[in-house]
């Protein structure tokens, strides 16, 4: 493996944008929402009550599988409760039995969590921690496309009321630092209901999904996804080409080198004493 410091770190195939979608709460909307989606080869996230499932107006238990194939399911509590009201042992159990009720259904891992009511303070990242989970998804809207520092305190860009100007902004972004953008809602809010601006409507999804998809600079992967690959990337970033540095990550890390494409196999080392020749 042949770099020097003037590399710099990429998304997957050495995208340098990402998209992260991410709906809360299971209503029985999600199915036009993963329908549209599918439509436009887009993925997302779907923070899930397994309390809720089955109840009025959302999804029923044994649709969750084939429903949400190919997207992410994530915890959103077993309750939908405001985790910063509750004991360290009530968080453990809306936490964790949201987990394994959602594995059970999807047969996978669910390893991350959108805080109910956006509510989360040290205490409950503390609680997150302790229970290993990947990231802790707020309602925090930074209006910007910065990577994350604190997955247990996830931002995201802007809810999907700002989502076509904020994905206008995100592809014409040229600074050519790595740029992600990341969309939080709730699918009922397209049906009108509960929704801030009632001309966000399905039409306003229709028109943001037309606009993001199919761009082949950006990387289209869910929260997990983009999580994990930025700590595979971590440890290469900033890398100052002196020393050996090793991708010890179990999946490749690409970088980007004086307009070239490195892809850094699991367990390859770059060495410095074998750098790239400036071109
Ligand atoms: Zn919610």
């Amino acid at each position: 493996m042949k770099a020097d410091a003037n590399a710099v770190v990429r998304f997957p195939q050495g995208k340098r944008k990402a998209l992260i979608m991410s709906y809360d709460d299971g209503s029985e909307h999600d199915r036009q929402l993963v329908a549209t989606l599918n439509a436009y080869g887009l993925r997302a996230t779907f923070n899930l009550n397994s309390g809720r499932l089955g109840m009025p107006h959302h999804i029923a238990r044994d649709e969750v599988q084939a429903l949400y194939q190919g997207h992410e399911v994530a915890a959103h509590g077993v309750n939908h409760l405001d985790l910063t009201t509750l004991s360290n042992e009530e968080i453990d159990r809306e936490v964790i039995e949201d987990q394994k009720a959602l594995a059970d259904l999807v047969g996978a891992p669910v390893r991350g969590l959108a805080y109910p009511f956006g509510g989360y303070d040290e205490r409950v990242i503390g609680r997150l921690a302790v229970l290993d989970l990947a990231y802790g998804r707020t309602a925090h809207a930074t209006g910007r496309f910065g990577l994350p520092d604190r997955p247990l305190a996830l931002a995201c860009s802007c809810h999907h009321n700002q989502a076509l100007e904020l994905g206008e902004r995100f592809l014409n972004d040229d600074t050519g630092e790595m740029a992600l953008l990341h969309v939080w809602g709730h699918s009922f809010e397209f049906d009108g209901f509960l929704s801030a601006d009632p001309r966000k409507d399905w039409g306003y999804l229709e028109a943001f999904c037309r606009l993001v998809q199919g761009h082949p600079d950006v990387y289209y992967a869910t929260t997990v996804d983009v999580l994990d690959y930025l700590t595979a990337a971590r440890g290469l970033m900033g890398w100052s080409g002196t020393g050996q540095l090793r991708n010890e990550a179990q999946r490749s890390v690409w970088l980007s080198h004086a307009g070239r494409l490195l892809e850094v196999l699991p367990g390859e080392a770059l060495d410095p004493m074998d750098a790239l020749p400036a071109d």
